[in-house]
């Protein structure tokens, strides 16, 4: 089976980040850090990122400072200030040290109203402004049912990538997020996860061969430390978008550990 298959193509870095969504005051991000360095400690060739609420972004950055870990933030607005009431910026983020933001989280498309025009907008300014933007994508259950999933990923690569250069495709990560796996326990078959991510991965190789080798997309959808092993080792797959499973140090820790090379 495919998920069993050796990867030949290293270049890429897994990176797995951890979505804790509205999750943690500024006391529990504390405690879970110090739980989770050590963990992850002796863990080499992977990238490890927490995306945590604004308000725990000071406090992750100091005490992660100088480990393998990275601060992340959830979301983001498109203008460097202005009049946006409860809207956090790219400067006010990279003054903080946050290496990198969460863009269009099915649950901010979905409760927010989030748009693929404001993606546009927000994914180059992320780059801009030296934050590794990652990049959510996914079709609801609806849309898999109806065969529209395809369509659903084209339009969205399309869209919220349309405004970044070529040359810097691949300093994006995707992550592939079925929204029918997004936290009910459903994960995607390696199969599904493979095929979707190979299909992203075609559509940046019709913008540039270069970017589609170098691009790291990721899988999102009930990952936990049971499956992890099996969805990582697929070979388009660069690592995991984890939400529940990341709010446990010692299971976030589990999946890291999964994705070493
Ligand atoms: C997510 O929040 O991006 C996510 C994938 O959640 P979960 O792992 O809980 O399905």
């Amino acid at each position: 089976m495919a998920a069993a298959k050796a990867k030949t193509t290293p270049a890429r870095t897994p990176l797995v980040a951890g979505n804790w969504k509205m999750y943690k005051t500024e006391s529990d991000a504390e405690e879970y850090i110090q739980a989770l360095l050590p963990r992850v400690a002796a863990v080499s060739g992977v990238d490890v990122a927490i995306c945590v609420p604004f308000t725990d972004l000071r406090a992750m950055v100091d005490s992660a400072r100088g480990s393998r870990v990275e601060v992340y933030a959830q979301n983001m607005h498109h203008e460097p200030e202005g009049a946006f009431t409860g809207e956090v910026s790219a400067p006010m983020l990279s003054e903080l040290d946050v290496r990198g933001v969460v863009l269009g989280h099915s649950e901010r498309r979905q409760l927010f109203g989030e748009s693929d025009k404001a993606l546009a907008l927000k994914v180059p300014v992320a780059l801009d402004a030296g934050l590794q933007p990652i990049l959510c994508v996914g079709e609801t259950e609806q849309e898999r049912d109806g065969e529209d999933t395809e369509r659903k990923l084209r339009q969205q690569i399309k869209d919220d990538l349309g405004n970044v250069p070529d040359e810097r495709l691949a300093d994006v990560v995707i992550a592939y997020e079925p929204i029918w796996a997004i936290g009910t326990g459903r994960v995607a078959t390696p199969e599904q996860a493979q095929e979707a991510i190979a299909f992203i991965r075609a559509l940046v190789g019709d913008r540039s061969a270069e970017a589609a080798q170098r691009v790291r997309i990721l899988y999102g959808g009930s990952v936990k430390p049971e499956n992890a092993a099996e969805l990582l080792a697929l070979p388009d797959v660069d690592g995991a978008l984890v939400g529940g499973a990341s709010l446990q140090a010692d299971a976030f820790a589990q999946i890291v550990s999964a994705a070493t090379p």
